[in-house]
């Protein structure tokens, strides 16, 4: 068969997937300088592809600059055309960013907190999924048979991970029927963003190539088990050392630390509408499910907000801090990488600027129940409003607001079929 190599660029958008053009291999000298087009009312095709409304109507023109760092090229040596891609910026075509560029969000984020505090963050995405090639059998949670049984797709995704620069650092069978985890190693915040967003493609791209899919949705089945998707992450000097821990704390974090937690438990009920930005996303964040149902923090808790991980092997007070770190918890994968972790960052730099105190135990509020409800609480913060800017605030919550509207009336398990068609 004639075949030619084709690129693709492209970036993980507020719907949380990625979306892009491709390009014959060849034109890649010219493509790195002009990019592929793009127009400003992309930004609103919602998850199920139609654009429901825009403040930019048709016009105008952009371009998504494909990030020389951030090249994927992996070959499942089946045959297939390889995974060749680059993950961009959207740019205005004058070459300056586009305010609404998903990752320039995270660098306005990350550039908040080295301004504020002089530190940075590392942070790794552990990502749960329904692989579908395997059989449903029941009382198999963390089992070896449902290790086994998902034949070569993990060593595949894993081999996948790897070839595309990031590393593996975990592969297994979760709780749920037929859902495994993937989970690779921390990175600084935007290649952190982007590794989250190539291991979700490699799963769907191993998971393509075996006759089947890998479902990221936050709740495949109405009343089954969630797919969260958590973000681990610790601070470091600029030196690199790390500053997340204090041995005299009773929770063990430093006071940067305790006012980057304290920041994101005060945003996170206006938050969630970027970390969890889905109707189903509320379906997951319920009693019962080892996902948070409050704004909390708590040592060593699965069900918590923010869970103070624990450190495995040491006492040493040196190695603890290496390895020392939370998880954001209320995050999953209708989410763009670079959304979750921007908002991430930005709630926690400002409560380090305001010095917040964590809240006494006990007194967490609730979780905003659905995710008209976040979007309501968001659209009041006059703070995230400037996190993001005037057009992309409004396109953020325009989008979503159409997204809901689109989906008013399924029941539970309707709207739960719908979103797993999409994630
Ligand atoms: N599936 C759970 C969630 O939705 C998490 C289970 C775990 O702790 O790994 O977040
Ligand atoms: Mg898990």
């Amino acid at each position: 068969m004639l075949r030619e190599d084709l690129i693709f660029v492209g970036t993980c958008d507020i719907a949380g997937l990625v979306r892009g053009k491709g390009f014959p291999a060849k034109e890649l000298t010219a493509r790195r300088k002009t990019g592929i087009g793009w127009t400003h009312s992309n930004l609103m095709q919602t998850c199920f592809g139609p654009i429901l409304d825009s403040p930019f109507g048709t016009g105008g023109d952009l371009m998504i600059m494909p990030d020389p760092s951030c090249e994927v090229n992996v070959d499942f040596g089946d045959g297939s055309a390889p995974e060749h891609f680059f993950l961009g910026d959207i740019r205005n075509t004058d070459g300056t960013p586009w305010e609404c560029c998903v990752r320039e969000f995270l660098r306005r984020a990350v550039a908040s907190l080295e301004e504020t505090s002089g530190l940075h963050l590392i942070a790794a995405f552990e990502q749960e999924f329904v692989y579908t090639g395997v059989e449903d059998l029941p009382g198999h949670a963390y089992s070896l048979s449902a290790f086994r049984r998902q034949g070569i797709f993990g060593e595949s995704l894993v081999a996948a991970i790897r070839e595309a620069g990031a590393k593996p650092d975990s592969f297994l069978a979760e709780y749920g029927p037929r859902q495994y985890e993937v989970t690779v190693a921390p990175q600084t915040a935007l290649r952190a963003a982007d590794q989250g967003v190539i291991a979700r493609e490699m799963a769907r791209a191993a998971s393509y190539r075996l006759g089947h899919r890998a479902i990221f949705s936050p709740m495949p089945v109405a009343d089954g088990v969630g797919n969260g998707v958590h973000i681990h992450f610790s601070l470091h000097e600029k030196s690199g050392r790390p500053c997340t821990y204090d041995a005299d704390d009773p929770l063990g974090l430093s006071d940067n630390a305790a006012h980057f937690a304290a920041g994101i438990l005060h945003h996170l009920p206006a938050i969630a509408a970027i970390t969890a930005p889905s109707p189903v996303s509320y379906l997951r964040l319920t009693p019962g499910r080892w996902a948070p149902t409050t704004a909390d923090i708590v040592k060593q808790d699965r069900g918590a907000a923010l869970r103070v991980c624990p450190v495995f092997g040491t006492a040493k007070p040196k190695k603890t801090a290496a390895q020392f770190n939370l998880e954001f918890r209320v995050c999953d994968a209708a989410a763009s990488p670079y959304m979750a972790l921007g908002a991430v960052i930005f709630a926690g730099a400002d409560g380090i600027a305001r010095k917040l105190s964590l809240p006494e135990t006990g007194t967490a509020p609730s979780l905003p129940h659905s995710l008209g409800e976040a979007l309501d609480v968001m659209e009041k913060s006059q703070q995230i409003a400037g996190w993001f800017g005037p057009t992309f605030f409004e396109a953020y919550l325009r989008h979503k607001r159409s997204e809901l509207a689109s989906v008013a009336g399924l029941d539970p398990a309707a709207l739960c079929a719908r979103y797993a068609e999409v994630y």
